[in-house]
């Protein structure tokens, strides 16, 4: 185990786990591809956030994470970043395999915030993005999913439904994102994300985002990540 404390401007930065990637400074030195870099300088993003520079180089090398840092600090970008250059990297499949990325957010509002976010990113790529939430008709969703996408950004309650209706397939997820993992427990979707989390493949990359780590949730990260690094930004202890 390593760790790193850096107390810059009374924030702790606190990076632990088995040979943990070097820090980034700068977007470039995480060696996107121009478009990528393109759609970063238009969102206004000069240079990554703390948590981004901590996490972007572990996610960019294929690692799981949890990361731990409290709203508004860029936890959005660090994991749709990734995501991209990871679905580029994947071989052509068939849509039938359903998405590569797949996304749980506890409500509506985060869900249409992380959709609208990596929208920004796929969209130089051709890389389609669904949302799938409450609040929309069922049948929409449904006739949308079965014409494909390679992200899913979804809200825990409504995946399962089109799980179960037969949406979408899980063949081809290997990039499985659980963002404010501490609130879906609060909202009592610890069921139906063990349930999603159960329909992915072993073999992906497993990101776990949080503002704080209740027990049930670290049951949970050391349930389903294998071998991941943790960041943890802000006041420890
Ligand atoms: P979190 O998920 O940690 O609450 P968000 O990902 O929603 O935070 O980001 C908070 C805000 O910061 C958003 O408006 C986002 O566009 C902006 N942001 C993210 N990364 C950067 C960056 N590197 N530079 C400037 N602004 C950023
Ligand atoms: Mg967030």
């Amino acid at each position: 185990e390593q760790d790193v404390i850096d107390y810059r401007k009374s924030l702790a930065i606190r990076v632990s786990g088995f040979e943990v990637p070097k820090p980034v400074k700068t977007f470039e030195d995480c060696g996107f591809a121009p478009q990528i870099m393109g759609a970063i300088k238009k969102q206004g993003y000069e240079k990554p956030t703390s948590i981004q520079c901590q996490a972007l180089p572990v996610v960019l090398s294929g690692r799981d994470i949890i990361g731990i840092a409290k709203t508004g600090s860029g936890k959005t970008a660090a994991f749709v970043l990734p995501m991209i250059v990871h679905i580029m990297d994947q071989p052509e499949l068939q849509k039938e395999e359903g998405p590569i990325g797949v996304i749980c957010a506890p409500t509506r509002e985060l869900a249409h915030q992380i959709y609208l976010e990596a929208k920004k990113f796929a969209k130089a790529y051709g890389i389609r993005v669904s949302a799938v939430y409450g609040g929309m008709s069922k049948l929409e969703q449904f006739k949308e999913l079965k014409a494909g996408c390679e992200i899913v950004v979804a809200t825990p309650g409504r995946l399962i439904d089109m799980l179960k209706m037969k949406a979408l397939a899980m063949l081809r997820a290997t990039y499985l994102v659980l963002d404010e993992a501490d609130r879906m427990f609060d909202l009592g979707f610890e069921p139906q994300v063990r349930s999603i989390v159960g329909q992915i493949r072993p073999d992906r990359q497993t990101l776990l985002f949080s503002a704080t780590m209740p027990r049930k949730v670290e049951k949970l990260a050391r349930e389903i990540l294998s071998d991941p690094i943790r960041v943890t930004v802000g006041e420890v202890g």
